[in-house]
Parts: structure tokens; C-alpha cells; sequence
């Protein structure tokens, strides 16, 4: 058995639907874009979605436009994948990075209340993580925001299919219940894939319109609203039919028809996919129970019910006399793999250069006891088995 910490699962009928896009005529500009966002949006239950080619360009169209300008400022937990933060610093924000909980990983109200406190002005915008597919955005969290008109853009590159209870309300991660904005990842690890993509759910109609227009180079076509009249209209004031019309700096951030097609096919799948997920993880809390002192899964959210994207322990190294290098060497050696996330954000050299680096204790702790397992849809309970056997052997516990 080899089992990387993450992997795709593709089957005949998507390699089917991938095919019938190569052999029809559009490759991209089509109509399966467009029905790939109207499914993601009726699974998350948002008003509207839009693909982007990567979760990074999803996070840097939302952050766009959320209104994030040069020097704002925006919290960012340290505990994240490095494109959570790089979104917003390319719009030019000064980025306040904000402690987690050491047992879940996740931003409660306390931190983004000390980062408010610590920031010299009133920060414009919050990117809560949903850690492992747990969900972040609560409603103390909203109440908090919307006190000091922070925006909340929701980095859910973990979390599609995540569903939670708040308020007596059954709420899906992107439906935006709690968030302005809300972000998905379809690379090959996340809970769905479509090669690369992303997108960004929004309830928001005007958001929305900015959004598809800078997804495609700030381009607009056959409005009423173009400025340059003598340029777009004839004497008839008839739009030219060539006409288009550029008034804001766009980009192209577009996915394609064969990667929505793929799209298509894998969200039909999402619900099995987290129901394997669901039991893995399980099954690994049960095996792994007896050794929570020095073992224990990462603390889960109440009323919550994740799809799994990382299976997540915290490992107490210190007590265990044993370094994670040794252990995710040893692992690999017997081909498990095995991976750190995160290495705190605030800690990259480009960051603390900059005059973003801050004390936060609680990434500090969690960085240094996390260690994620392999878990995908292509694994079993054996494969469970074999993993947790040889976890504990090479810590010394068995
Ligand atoms: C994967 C991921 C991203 C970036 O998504 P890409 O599609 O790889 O660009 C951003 N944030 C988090 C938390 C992620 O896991």
C-alpha cells in the first residue's frame, strides 16, 4: 500500500464526461462552466457561484472585490495555506496575522478581537480558514464583523460539503449564512477536483457582477452603460456589434469546459466522497482513542458535520521524546504519507520581513504537535489499520 496524505478519485464516468468535452467544439466559453456554477451553488445553497482557475485566483477575485485596497488592513489566521494571506497582499493589504485555538486550529472571537486591538486601524476584512473542512464562521464571529463593518471572505478550500447546525439553523459552508464571500479549491487533494479551480459563492448580486467581469479581463459586452458612446454606438444608437469595452483592470482567471465538465461529474459524487471521509476518520478516532494523551484528533466544532479533508492529530513530540521529522521519515520509509498543515504563515521570511510577524501562542502550539494522516476516498478501514499500526510503532507506543 502506498497512501500519500491526499489523492483524487476519478472513475470511468468522469474520464466520460472529460472526453465528450474534447470531442465537441467548446473547450472553453461554453455553457458547462455555467453549469457547474449554477450545481455548486444549489449544493452550498448560495444565490450565486463563479469558477476561477485556482482557489488562489478565487481568493484574489474576492478579495478584489471586497474592496481590499492598498494599505488596509485585513486578519488573516497564521494557521493557513500561504494563499489565504498572498490574496490580499497582492491587493496591497497590510496583513494582521491572528492567533487559532492550539486545539482545533480554528479562529475563534477572542483572536479576531485581540487582532482588531492590535491593528492601527480598522481592518477591513477577515479570512477565517475552515481548518480540515471544520467550519470557522460563527454567528459571535458575524455579530463581531459586522459591529466593525468587517467584511468576512471565507477561505472553504477544505470545507466543500461541510454542513453545521448554528442558531437552530441547518447551515452548508457557502451559503454564505455567516460571510460575505466564500471560496472553494478543486485541486486534486481538496474534497472535489477538476485538475485546478476554484470558486468563489457569494449572495451578493453585485459582487457577483464585478466578479464575472474581472474573471474575464474587465471585459464588457452589449451594455447600455459604456462610456465611450461615439466609439460603441452607431448614428441608430445601435451597440457595434465588435464593441467591447474595458473601464476597471481585469484578469483572466477563467476555468474551462473540460475542467467544469469534470466539475460536473465529481459533485455528483460529493456526498459518497463524505460519507467515506466521514467513516475513515472514525475509524481512526477509535483505533487511536486509547492513546489520546499523546495522540489526540484535532478538537471538533460542535453541531457540525465536516467533510473531512485532512484527518488531523496533534502529537505531543515532547512527551514522546521523538522528533516529527523522524516520524513522517519513518512513515514514508513504511509509504505512508504523512504532512504539516500549517508551517504559521507569519513565519515566512517574506512576511516577518515585511513587519507582519506577531507573537501567537496558539499557532505556535498547534504547528508544533500537528501531523495529518492520509485520508481519501481511495483508502479502507485495513488501510486505517495499517497506518495507525505503523503510527504507533514508530512512536513507540505499540
Ligand atoms: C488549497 C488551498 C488554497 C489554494 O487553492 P489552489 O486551488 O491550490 O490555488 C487556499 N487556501 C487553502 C486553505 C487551501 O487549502
Amino acid at each position: 500500500m502506498t497512501a500519500s496524505y491526499g489523492a483524487q478519485f476519478v472513475d470511468e464516468e468522469d474520464i466520460d464526461a472529460v472526453c465528450a468535452v474534447l470531442r465537441g467544439t467548446n473547450l472553453t466559453c461554453g455553457t458547462l462552466v455555467d453549469q457547474f456554477e449554477e450545481k455548486l451553488a444549489n449544493i452550498v445553497k448560495a444565490r450565486y457561484a463563479i469558477t476561477c482557475s485556482n482557489g488562489t485566483t478565487a481568493l484574489h477575485l474576492a478579495s478584489i472585490v471586497a474592496g481590499i485596497k492598498p494599505g488596509d488592513y485585513v486578519i488573516v489566521p497564521s494557521i493557513t495555506f500561504l494563499a489565504t494571506a498572498n490574496a490580499p497582499r497582492t491587493c496591497g493589504a497590510n496583513i494582521l496575522f491572528c492567533d487559532v485555538d492550539p486545539n482545533s486550529g480554528l479562529i475563534e472571537e477572542s483572536h479576531v478581537i485581540d487582532a482588531i486591538k492590535r491593528s492601527p486601524q480598522k481592518p477591513v476584512a477577515l479570512y477565517p480558514v475552515d481548518l480540515a473542512g471544520q467550519p470557522a464562521c460563527t454567528a459571535a464571529i458575524r455579530k463581531l464583523c459586522q459591529e466593525y463593518d468587517i467584511k468576512i471572505i471565507e477561505d472553504a478550500c477544505h470545507a466543500l460539503g461541510t454542513t453545521f447546525v448554528a442558531d437552530n439553523l441547518k447551515s452548508a459552508v457557502g451559503d454564505n449564512a455567516y460571510a460575505d464571500l466564500t471560496i472553494f479549491s478543486f485541486h486534486p487533494v481538496k474534497n472535489i477536483t477538476t485538475g485546478e479551480g476554484g470558486a468563489v459563492t457569494t449572495n451578493d448580486s453585485i459582487l457577483y457582477e464585478k466578479m464575472k467581469c474581472l474573471r474575464s479581463h474587465g471585459m464588457i459586452r452589449g451594455s447600455r452603460h459604456f462610456n465611450n458612446v461615439d466609439l460603441a454606438f452607431d448614428d441608430a444608437h445601435t451597440i457595434n456589434p465588435w464593441y467591447y469595452e474595458m473601464q476597471e483592470i481585469g484578469y483572466n482567471y477563467r476555468l474551462t469546459d473540460i475542467q467544469a465538465a469534470l466539475g460536473i461529474s465529481q459533485l455528483n459524487k460529493l456526498e459518497n466522497f463524505k460519507g467515506i471521509r466521514r467513516s475513515l476518520k472514525s475509524a481512526y478516532d477509535q483505533i487511536l482513542e486509547p492513546y489520546k494523551e499523546c495522540i489526540a484528533p484535532i478538537r471538533a466544532v460542535q453541531n457540525a458535520d465536516p467533510c473531512w479533508h485532512l484527518y488531523t492529530v496533534l502529537i505531543d513530540f515532547e512527551k514522546l521524546g521523538v522528533s516529527r521529522a523522524f516520524i513522517m521519515k519513518a512513515l514514508s520509509e513504511r509509504k505512508i504519507g504523512s504532512q504539516v498543515h500549517y508551517i504559521p504563515v507569519h513565519l515566512q521570511p517574506y512576511y516577518s520581513q515585511h513587519g507582519f510577524a506577531s507573537e501567537l501562542p496558539g499557532a505556535m502550539s498547534y504547528y508544533a504537535k500537528t501531523l495529518s494522516l492520509p485520508l481519501h476516498v481511495h483508502l479502507n478501514t485495513e488501510d486505517i489499520k495499517y497506518i495507525t499500526r505503523n503510527l504507533l510503532e514508530v512512536l513507540g507506543l505499540q
